[in-house]
C-alpha cells in the first residue's frame, strides 16, 4: 500500500510566497528573483513531502496565483482585452488577468466549490484555444532533475475546467469539449514521452449534481483521453463530497479513481461495498481530512482502510488526503503559544503527511507497525475531548434542551411591522449603511499599540469613542436615517467575536490561501462556545447616546462565524452553529435591554456553506436558518432585526432567506442588479429590503444619477414601502472622503426618489 498526496500549500511556511509576489508587484523584485524565490518554495514543498515518506508526490499543483488561471493560460484562453498577441504569454499578461490593469479589468474570481479558495474564472468567448506551454510537464521534469522525485503531474480535468468557465452558451459545451480534447491529449502525450507513468486529473465537478447528459460528456471525454495517450495512466480524482453516479464513474476507462472518504457522508464506502471496485484499477482512498486541521483518529481510519482492503487489494490502494492540502495551513510546529492539549490535537499539512505515511505503513504491515503512533493519536484526541473547554455543563444542558429553545418570533411580520412603524416613524425609503466605516491606517495603528501594551485600555477606548463620535456627527450631517457606530474596534468580523467568546483559539501561523496572494487565518473553534461578557454593548450604547436617530447594533451571525472558522470535528457542524447562536442570542438580548432597538446580524457566508449536491441543500439551509433564528427570535416585536448578505445569487435560496424572518435585509447587488431584480419578478418578498445602490468595492465615487437608476429599477418590482436605501456592503475598505461623498450622493438620490414615489 502506498501513501500519496493531492496538492501541497503554496504559500510557504512563513508566507514567503505572498511576500515574494507582493514585492514583485510593487516593483521591488526583479522577475528573475521572483522565479528563483518561488522555485525555492516549490522545491521545499516537494522535499518535505519526500522526507515525510509520501510515495506519490503531486507536481504541477504549485502556482504563481491560481491553478485554474494557469490552466486557462496554458490553453491560450487569454481574453482580448489583455492585448496578448501570440507566442508565449509572459508574467505581465498572467498577472493582468488575475489582477487587472488600468486598461483592462481583471477576470472574475469566484469560490472553488464549497471552499474559501477563490479561482480565476476562465473566459472562453471565441478565442481558439492552443497550447502555450505544458505546465505539468515542466513541473515533472523539474522535480526529477532537481530532487530526483518521480512526481505525479496534476491537471485540472477537462470537464471541471469547462464547467467553471464562462463565456459560452450551454449548447456550445460539446464543441468546447472537442476543442479542448486535443490540447489535453497533447499535454498527456508529452508527459508520456517524458516518462511520466501516472497523471492526476482533478474532476471535483464529479462530486456535484450531474444529470445523465453530463455523465455522457464525462464518459466521452475519458474514452477520448485514454485513447489519446494510451501509455499514460490517469488517476481520476474526485473530492469535497461523494462521487455522483459511482457506478458510472468507476467504470470510466481510466486506471485509477480517487474518492473522498471524509466529506462524503459515508456514501463512497457504501457504494464500494455495494457495487465493488473495478479490478485492476487503483483506488485513491481519501482518508485524511484535507479541509480540517485536526489530528486524525487513526484507529477509525484504519477501520475504514480494513473495510476497503476487503474489497480492493492492498497494493491497489493509495492512502491520501480527501483533497489537496491547499486548504490547510503548512505546519502546526510553530503553534507553541497554544494550550498544549489543543496544540497536540492539531494536524496541518505537514502533520497530515505523517499520518498518511503511517496509515500506508499500517495498511502494508498491519496495525502493530504503528501501535505507538496509534496510541499517541488516541491520547491527544481524548485529552482534548476531556478538557474542560469541551465539557461546559451549561452548553450541554442548553443543547439537550434545544427543541424548547425559541426559534421563531412570537409575532407575525405584519404585527412586527406595525409595532416597528409606530416606534420608529421612519421616512419612506429609509437610508442606512451596512455597518463599518473606514478602517484607516490610524485606527489600525492604534489597535496595534493597544495590543502591544503601548496603549492602555482607557487610551484605546477613548480613541475608539472619538472615532464613533466623529462618524455619528457625519451621519447626522449627511442626513441618514438609521445610523451605525462604525465597527472601529473590530479587526475582522469573525475574529472580533471569536476573541470574546469561549471555545475559540487563534493560531500564530495558521494561514491558508484565499485568493491570489491573499491569505486568511481562520479562528479555530475547539471548545464549547459561550458568551463570557457583552461583546458590543458598550460601543453601541455610546453611539446611541450621541443621537436621537436609531443606531443599529451590529453582530456577525452564527452561520458566518462557523463557515469562516476551522470547526471541531467531534460534533456535527449544526450543533456548533447552535452553540454560537445561543451565545449570540444573549448578546442580542443584552443590546435590546440596553435600549438598542435595531440589531443587524450579518450572514454574508450563509450561501457558501451550501453543499455541492442540490439534494443536500434543504438539510443545510434548514439548520442554518434555524441557527440564525435562534439568535434573533427572542426580541420584542418593536425591535427590528436586520441582516446583511454579500452576494446576489439569491433566486435559488430565496425561500430560505425569507425564512430567516429578518425584518430588514440588505443584499449586495450593484454588480448584478439586473439578475437579482428578475428574481423578485418571480418571487414575492414582503419584508424590508435594501438592494445596495452602489458598489463599495471601488474607490470611484458614484454620482447620484447612477443610484437613481438603481433605485428606479428596484422599485419596478419592489414596493417603496419596503425598500431601504444603502450601499452594497460595509465601508471599511474605503477612504473617508470617498465614503462621505458617496453617501452624500446617496442621500440626494433618496430625496429625489421620495419626491417621485
Ligand atoms: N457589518 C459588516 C461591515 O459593514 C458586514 C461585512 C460583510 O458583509 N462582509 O463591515
Ligand atoms: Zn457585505
Amino acid at each position: 500500500m502506498k501513501s500519496g498526496n493531492l496538492g501541497y500549500p503554496r504559500i510557504g511556511r512563513e508566507r514567503e510566497w505572498k511576500k515574494a509576489l507582493e514585492t514583485y508587484w510593487a516593483g521591488r523584485l526583479e522577475e528573475e528573483e521572483l522565479h528563483s524565490e518561488l522555485k525555492a518554495i516549490r522545491l521545499r514543498g516537494l522535499q518535505t513531502q519526500k522526507e515525510k515518506g509520501i510515495d506519490v508526490i503531486p507536481v504541477g499543483d504549485f502556482t504563481y496565483y491560481d491553478h485554474v488561471l494557469d490552466t486557462a493560460v496554458m490553453f491560450g484562453l487569454i481574453p482580448e482585452r489583455f492585448g496578448f498577441t501570440g507566442g508565449k504569454p509572459d508574467l505581465s499578461v498572467y498577472f493582468a488577468m488575475a489582477r487587472g490593469t488600468r486598461e483592462a479589468t481583471a477576470c472574475e474570481m469566484t469560490k472553488w466549490f464549497n471552499t474559501n479558495y477563490h479561482y480565476i474564472v476562465p473566459e472562453l468567448s471565441d478565442i481558439e484555444p492552443r497550447l502555450t506551454g505544458n505546465k505539468p510537464l515542466d513541473a515533472y521534469l523539474e522535480a526529477k532533475a532537481e530532487l530526483g522525485i518521480e512526481g505525479r503531474p496534476v491537471l485540472v480535468g477537462l470537464y471541471t475546467f469547462l464547467k467553471l468557465s464562462k463565456g459560452y452558451a450551454a449548447e456550445q459545451l460539446k464543441s468546447w469539449i472537442d476543442r479542448l480534447l486535443p490540447l489535453y491529449g497533447q499535454v498527456l502525450h508529452e508527459l508520456e514521452a517524458a516518462g511520466a507513468e501516472w497523471v492526476q486529473i482533478d474532476e471535483p465537478i464529479l462530486s456535484t449534481t450531474l444529470d445523465a447528459e453530463e455523465l455522457q460528456h464525462v464518459s466521452y471525454i475519458y474514452s477520448r483521453l485514454s485513447a489519446a495517450a494510451p501509455g499514460i495512466k490517469l488517476m481520476l480524482q474526485t473530492y469535497f463530497e461523494a462521487a455522483e453516479h459511482y457506478e458510472a464513474i468507476s467504470a470510466l476507462p481510466v486506471h485509477g479513481i480517487g474518492l473522498d472518504f471524509v466529506h462524503d457522508g459515508g456514501r463512497n464506502l457504501r457504494a464500494i461495498s455495494q457495487h465493488g471496485f473495478p479490478g485492476g484499477k487503483l483506488l485513491g482512498a481519501g482518508l485524511i481530512d484535507g479541509r480540517g486541521i485536526w489530528r486524525a483518529d487513526l484507529g477509525s481510519k484504519l477501520g475504514t482502510l480494513t473495510a476497503l482492503t476487503g474489497i480492493v487489494a492492498a497494493d491497489h490502494i493509495i492512502v491520501q488526503p480527501s483533497c489537496s492540502l491547499l486548504h490547510v495551513p503548512v505546519s502546526a510546529e510553530q503553534e507553541l503559544a497554544l494550550e498544549p492539549t489543543l496544540r497536540e490535537a492539531l494536524a496541518f499539512a505537514d502533520e497530515k503527511l505523517e499520518e498518511l505515511a503511517l496509515l500506508a505503513k499500517a495498511g502494508s504491515s498491519g496495525p502493530d507497525a504503528i501501535r505507538r503512533e496509534l496510541e499517541a493519536a488516541e491520547q491527544s484526541r481524548s485529552a482534548l475531548q476531556q478538557s474542560p473547554s469541551r465539557n461546559s455543563k451549561q452548553v450541554k444542558e442548553r443543547i439537550a434542551g434545544l427543541a424548547s429553545q425559541p426559534s421563531s418570533r412570537a409575532e407575525s411580520f405584519e404585527e412586527r411591522r406595525k409595532a416597528q412603524r409606530e416606534r420608529w416613524n421612519l421616512p419612506l425609503l429609509p437610508t442606512t449603511t451596512i455597518g463599518s466605516f473606514p478602517q484607516t491606517p490610524e485606527i489600525r495603528s492604534a489597535r496595534r499599540k493597544w495590543r502591544k501594551g503601548e496603549w492602555s485600555d482607557t487610551q484605546y477606548d477613548a480613541f475608539i469613542k472619538a472615532e464613533i463620535k466623529t462618524w455619528i456627527g457625519l451621519q447626522s450631517e449627511l442626513g441618514l436615517d438609521v445610523f451605525v457606530h462604525g465597527e472601529f474596534e473590530r479587526n475582522d468580523m469573525v475574529e472580533f467575536f471569536g476573541e470574546k467568546l469561549s471555545g475559540f483559539a487563534f493560531t500564530a501561523n495558521g494561514w491558508v490561501q484565499s485568493y491570489g496572494s491573499r491569505c486568511v487565518k481562520p479562528p479555530v473553534i475547539y471548545g464549547d462556545v459561550e458568551l463570557t461578557e457583552p461583546m458590543t454593548v458598550a460601543e453601541t450604547v455610546y453611539a446611541q447616546s450621541l443621537t436621537d436617530a436609531p443606531v443599529k447594533g451590529m453582530l456577525t451571525g452564527p452561520v458566518t462565524i462557523l463557515n469562516w472558522s476551522f470547526v471541531r470535528d467531534d460534533k456535527p457542524r449544526e450543533e456548533v452553529a447552535y452553540q454560537i447562536a445561543l451565545a449570540l442570542r444573549e448578546e442580542v438580548e443584552a443590546l435590546e435591554a440596553a435600549g438598542i432597538g435595531m440589531i443587524q446580524v450579518d450572514e454574508p457566508a450563509l450561501r457558501e456553506g451550501l453543499p455541492l449536491k442540490r439534494e443536500h441543500w434543504p438539510a443545510y439551509l434548514d439548520w442554518a436558518v434555524r441557527a440564525f433564528r435562534m439568535s434573533t427570535s427572542t426580541v420584542k416585536p418593536e425591535t427590528q432585526i436586520h441582516t446583511h448578505m454579500c452576494y446576489s445569487e439569491f433566486h435559488d435560496i430565496i425561500e430560505a432567506i425569507d425564512a430567516l424572518d429578518a425584518d430588514v435585509i440588505s443584499i449586495e447587488t450593484s454588480r448584478s442588479h439586473g439578475e437579482l431584480i428578475e428574481s423578485f419578478e418571480k418571487h414575492t418578498y414582503e419584508k424590508g429590503i435594501g438592494l445596495g445602490v452602489y458598489d463599495i468595492h471601488s474607490p470611484r465615487v458614484p454620482g447620484s444619477e447612477e443610484m437613481t437608476v438603481m433605485i428606479d429599477r428596484a422599485l419596478r418590482v419592489l414596493s417603496p414601502d419596503q425598500f431601504w436605501i444603502n450601499p452594497d456592503c460595509g465601508l471599511k475598505t474605503r477612504k473617508a472622503e470617498e465614503t462621505i461623498a458617496a453617501l452624500r450622493n446617496m442621500v440626494h438620490a433618496t430625496k429625489l426618489a421620495r419626491e417621485k414615489y
